[in-house]
């Protein structure tokens, strides 16, 4: 809480459950150790050896008794002669809960408990059984779905960002949705969510594990749907479907310090080329700008801005090397997608094809001495939630509408429409479509 300025909520815990190693240790510092030994260890050993008189029962319990009294007393004072005052600063200022310790990480992880207890007598709902694909649909459609990691909107230059971040996308055929924003603050919460069938109102997170999502409503209808995954996992969105992990070298051929993005497309188009029947959707989870180890995400040739923050201790380096070193991560991603856009071009005469790129949540990087992401949603800053969005679309794509696309391209979308527009770029009928969620098909 105290280095990246973060809260302890519900969240947060559920975050804490579903991380790994390497995300852990990314986190971890020697300062962390220094901190906890002399401000946790070293007092707690104090007072363990701290020698207590006690003076008998009766008199213990007297002493507590008044002791407890004048602080009610004073307690309630304060409420009496500054009521007021307090009433509105707490209506004024609700996010103090969220700092106060220990309480409120106790009370989130009863909450969490609490949430998971009643989840677990619940059934998986079955959505779009009736999905199939348009009696009017001949040709076969091949899609990509980016799911980004950590990707500020702002941070590319498609959007106007000053620095040049976009170099090869720019060269490419792509709308990108300026306005656009995240269902969640984090992973854990955004994933499960950008696939479900709930909008925001509806949302919640035991909900979505309960219910089929996106991926289950393609399967019924027949697509061919395989998850790809560089991040820490599928978050529950991809139980029902083909998985791989590509964090290990075992599948991923293209790792160094870390296994990357780009590894993904090593075996796809062998993939393509043995489902020689039906649609295909593919989701590539992205490591992308995962922090706080920014310069951990992209490989040398892709350092363009200079100087980096080469550790995780982000409070140490200045504002200036903070966002070069997340921007040479944005750098990559803009390699990686311009690499999907390649796999696509090369499939474009036996398939329609399209790209959907969206990041799962934004990023802080200092402002206001936040970082990281993860705040609860009503008091997060507009960093963690504004994402990038970019479309591609391949030369036999069959829909009149996308040459509409670019005067949407400042429209305001979120999450909420990835659902309705997936299920429009593959052609799906089903009755769960709502065509005007689908940021192709309205107008
Ligand atoms: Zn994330």
């Amino acid at each position: 809480m105290d280095t990246y300025n973060i809260v302890i909520d519900d969240s947060m815990i559920l975050n804490v459950i579903n991380t790994d190693m390497s995300e852990s240790l990314d986190l971890i510092s020697m300062q962390m150790f220094l901190y906890i030994g002399f401000l946790g260890v070293a007092p707690s050993f104090v007072i363990y050896k701290t020698k207590i008189k006690y003076r008998g029962a009766k008199r213990e319990l007297l002493s507590k008794l008044k002791l407890l009294s004048l602080t009610l007393l004073t307690i309630i004072s304060i409420i009496v002669i500054f009521g007021d005052f307090y009433a509105s600063f707490f209506r004024e200022h609700k996010s103090l809960r969220y700092y106060a310790n220990p309480t409120f990480y106790i009370y989130s992880a009863i909450k969490f408990i609490r949430g998971n207890e009643a989840e677990a007598a619940t059934a998986l709902t079955i959505v779009g059984e009736d999905a199939r694909i348009a009696a009017t649909d001949e040709d076969r459609e091949l899609v990509i779905f980016v799911l980004g990691e950590t990707a500020r909107a702002d941070r590319f230059s498609l959007n106007g960002y000053k620095k040049e971040t976009n170099p090869l996308l720019k060269k490419e055929n792509v709308i990108s949705f300026t306005n656009f924003w995240s269902c969640g603050t984090s992973t854990a919460a955004s994933v499960p969510c950008i696939f479900s069938i709930f909008n925001e109102q509806d949302y919640s997170d035991s909900k979505a594990r309960h219910t089929e999502n996106l991926l289950d409503v393609l399967t019924h209808a027949g697509v061919n749907v395989l998850w790809l995954d560089n991040n820490s996992d599928s978050k529950g969105v991809a139980l029902r479907v083909p998985y791989v992990d590509y964090k290990t070298t075992k599948t991923n051929p293209v790792c160094d310090t870390e296994c990357r993005d780009e590894g993904m497309l090593s075996h796809l188009q062998d993939y393509i080329k043995k489902h020689d029947k039906g649609d295909i959707f593919i989701v590539l989870h992205q490591m992308g700008n995962h922090g706080p180890a920014y310069y951990k995400r992209y490989t040398k040739e892709f350092e363009s801005f200079k100087p980096t923050c080469n550790t995780n201790q982000l409070e140490s380096c200045s504002k200036e090397e903070i966002d070069n070193t997340y921007d040479n991560a944005i750098l990559y991603t803009d390699y990686f997608l311009s690499k999907v856009i390649k796999l696509l071009k090369e499939n474009d005469e036996t398939f329609e094809t399209a790209m959907f790129y969206v990041s799962d949540h934004g990023e802080s990087l200092g402002e206001n001495g936040i970082y990281l992401h993860g705040m609860p949603k009503f008091i997060a800053p507009e960093e963690q939630l504004h994402v990038p969005s970019i479309m591609w679309f391949g030369n036999n794509f069959h829909n009149s509408n996308i040459s509409n696309l670019t005067n949407k391209k400042n429209n305001t979308y979120s999450h909420d429409n990835v659902f309705h527009t997936a299920l429009g770029l593959m052609e799906m009928e089903t009755e769960n479509y709502i065509n005007t969620l689908d940021i192709i098909n309205t107008n």
